[in-house]
């Protein structure tokens, strides 16, 4: 969308994405206003500060129609519901709404490789970020992940290449966002709260690839059969990924191997995972999907295998928290949908007592059921939603309820024998008992170590 100046902007939503986009409108010169949800003393020192230094007329504590009249154009912040009701009436007003992604749209100068999926998109799109600046690019690394998107535009520096994670509420207002490697790694449900349904969300997701040209490339996770359901609606050639036949990254027991075609020579390339942190099995699929983006762009094998090596995943994903007598205790707090407790419990036997439950996101839990049924000896339920999920899931295995994550963490131990894991993989939200997964993450590592030193004496 052009943007002129005098032009009025509604940035809906302050928080990091949106003081990045009162920046960038306030510098193209528009007339910006702030409507915010929150209210007045919840808005920090920074970003009342910004509001001032910007000259912005603002609402807090919500928004009402009076503050939009007159928008040519409105930017929502991604936390924002795109159904609250000043947006239905500004679409029926056929006033522009826009996210980050669609404000960006047509105004990169760099190519952008873009991250999408259910599980697996933080990882992936930092490790692509890792990859290009192994091979020696200047990376700009942002959107879903934490940087915003606006941050580029502010100050494209001297960047060479963006790797931008984005989220399905991003898509939904993406406008004519384009990506040169578009990647889709897996959809499970999630967000259907927010959604609707999983064939809106899906929908959302796939939307990444709508604005495609042939030059550009779609790459996608052959072995989800969620992904795979329908045909991909985009001009760009396409890449799959996973273990069938006719993938152009397959994923191996310690390897990712690349079909011929990116070599001069023809060859096959292998990737060698054993010796790096991306060997479990999620990782692998994440590893063969980020390695297919760097080499679509052109980065070298040696680059791309120094890369690999020296790796580090993110906290609070299938992160190990140490070892009490036989028992390992992992950290996947950022399981916090169905999609991504089933691939964490693929990589067991029947031998993992499962820490799970915290605020719903209207998941449908029996999903769960034949993973729970497989590979969870003991389930211990925390949170809002324990009694729901303890429901589901009866008969799978034994079920505890615990009121706290230490005494979570006490019931698990207790239940586990030598050998065994006890994983913290709550396919729920946190925001019940916690302030964000991060923080669940830590107590539970907390309540772990804090185990230790009562079990070892110290
Ligand atoms: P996202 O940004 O999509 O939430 P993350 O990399 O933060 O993805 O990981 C979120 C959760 O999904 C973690 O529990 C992690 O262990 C799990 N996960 C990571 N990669 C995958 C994958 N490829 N398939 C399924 N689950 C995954």
């Amino acid at each position: 969308m052009k943007l002129t100046g005098g032009m009025k902007a509604v940035v809906v939503g302050l928080g990091k994405s949106g003081m990045a986009a009162v920046r960038y409108l306030h510098r193209q010169e528009l007339e910006v206003k702030v409507s915010e949800y929150r209210d007045l003393g919840e808005i920090s020192g920074e970003e009342l500060a910004l509001l001032q230094q910007c000259e912005v007329e603002f609402e807090a504590g919500g928004h009402s129609d009076d503050f939009f009249a007159g928008a040519d154009l409105i930017l929502v912040s991604p936390g924002v519901p795109a159904d609250i009701p000043v947006l239905v009436a500004a679409r029926g007003r056929a006033i522009p709404i826009l996210g980050e992604f669609g404000l960006a749209a047509g105004r990169i100068r760099v190519p952008v490789i873009a991250v999408t999926g259910s599980n697996g998109k933080t990882t992936v799109t930092s490790l692509i970020g890792h990859l290009l600046r192994a091979t020696g690019k200047k990376v700009f690394v942002g959107g879903n992940i934490g940087t915003p998107v606006l941050e580029y535009l502010l100050d494209p520096g001297d960047t060479e290449v963006i790797v931008m994670e984005v989220s399905s509420f991003q898509l939904e207002l993406a406008g004519t966002f384009r990506p040169d490697i578009g990647l889709l790694l897996n959809l499970s449900p999630d967000h259907l709260d927010r959604h609707g349904s999983m064939e809106a969300y899906a929908e959302a997701k796939r939307m990444l690839f709508a604005h495609q040209v042939p030059a550009d490339i779609a790459i996608i996770g052959a072995d989800d059969p969620l992904v795979m359901a329908e045909p991909l609606n985009t001009a760009a050639t396409l890449f799959r990924f996973g273990t069938s036949p006719g993938c152009r990254a397959m994923v191996r027991e310690q390897s990712v191997q690349l079909e011929p075609g990116f070599g001069a020579k023809g060859e096959k390339e292998v990737y060698q995972l054993a010796a790096t942190r991306l060997c479990s099995r999620v990782n692998r699929y994440n590893a063969a999907a980020a390695v297919l983006a760097a080499r679509s762009f052109g980065c070298s094998p040696e680059g791309i295998k120094n890369g690999l090596e020296d790796y580090q995943p993110p906290e609070h994903r299938m992160t190990p928290v140490g070892e009490i007598r036989g028992v390992y205790f992992i950290n996947d707090s950022k399981a916090t949908n169905v999609g991504a407790v089933v691939a964490a419990l693929a990589g067991f036997k029947k031998d993992v007592v499962l820490i799970a439950g915290g605020r719903d996101k209207g998941s449908d839990f029996s999903v769960l059921r034949p993973a729970v049924q497989e590979h969870v000896k003991h389930l211990i339920l925390i949170g809002e939603s324990g009694a729901d999920l303890a429901r589901v899931l009866v008969g799978t295995a034994e079920v505890e309820i615990a009121d706290t994550m230490d005494n979570a963490v006490a019931l698990a131990f207790a239940a586990a024998g030598k050998g065994d894991t006890v994983l913290l993989a709550p396919a729920c939200a946190s925001f019940d008992m916690f302030d964000n997964y991060e923080q669940r993450g830590l107590v539970f590592t907390k309540s772990v170590q804090e185990l230790r030193n009562r079990i070892e004496g110290k």
